[in-house]
């Protein structure tokens, strides 16, 4: 039967971890929107568009040669047939994401790409983003918005990361979510859409406190 569970949240609330999890536990897929946004912006880098050429942004969204998997228990994101795993999660493409992900019309082609993988998936899937429960799946069977108190995210950003933790942590955290909120509202649940705060919880209990939502 299908299962849809769609999972949004702003950097640090501990989506992606908790995402996988629940993935594997129901035997699901699992979709990590950000990372199509991260590939094409590494993309645009890698092939010298400007951001500021917002059709040139929209032309290489459409035609990034992009594959993604949706195992959670193996991260495959080609482009152009490079691993880029690493590389999107890095400085570069953390501090420019925001410049692809405010251009509307480029937001549209990635919605559509995510919603034909939800459909490819047979509708059996998490899927994990800023705009999952509102635009990409406001159909989902279980719809979450996972929430952290700034000082959570904080730390837990700061313990992902380690010694590479750079000195601009803080900017990067609440400065990417105050442009990402300039075009994604994630600050007032929608209806049917279940908060949960994860500022005290563990993993574990962040994962079981999705799981109880979905089995309810
Ligand atoms: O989740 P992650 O931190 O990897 O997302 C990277 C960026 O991609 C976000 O900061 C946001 O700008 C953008 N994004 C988005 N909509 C999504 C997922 C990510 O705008 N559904």
């Amino acid at each position: 039967a299908r299962l849809v569970i769609a999972i949004d949240g702003p950097s640090g609330s501990g989506k992606s971890s908790v995402s996988k999890e629940v993935a594997r536990r129901f035997g699901l897929a699992y979709l990590d929107t950000g990372a199509m946004y991260r590939a094409v912006t590494w993309w645009c880098l890698d092939s010298g568009v400007s951001f500021e050429d917002h059709e040139a942004v929209v032309a290489a969204t459409e035609t990034v040669p992009l594959e993604l998997g949706t195992d959670p228990d193996e991260e495959r994101i080609l482009v152009n047939g490079e691993d880029v795993r690493a590389a999107i999660r890095g400085d570069l493409v953390t501090d420019n994401v925001s410049k692809v992900s405010t251009v509307v019309p480029a937001r549209e082609v990635l919605v559509r790409m995510q919603r034909d993988i939800i459909r490819d998936s047979g509708e059996r899937i998490v899927a994990e983003g800023r705009d999952i429960t509102t635009v990409v799946a406001p159909d989902a069977d279980v719809r979450i918005l996972l929430t952290a108190s700034e000082a959570a995210r904080l730390a837990r950003r700061g313990r992902q990361l380690g010694a590479a933790a750079s000195s601009n942590l803080e900017a990067q955290v609440v400065g990417r979510d105050a442009k990402d909120s300039t075009v994604v509202d994630f600050t007032s649940a929608q209806d049917g859409v279940h908060l949960l705060d994860s500022s005290e919880l563990s993993m574990e209990q962040t994962v079981q406190g999705v799981i109880d939502l979905v089995i309810r």
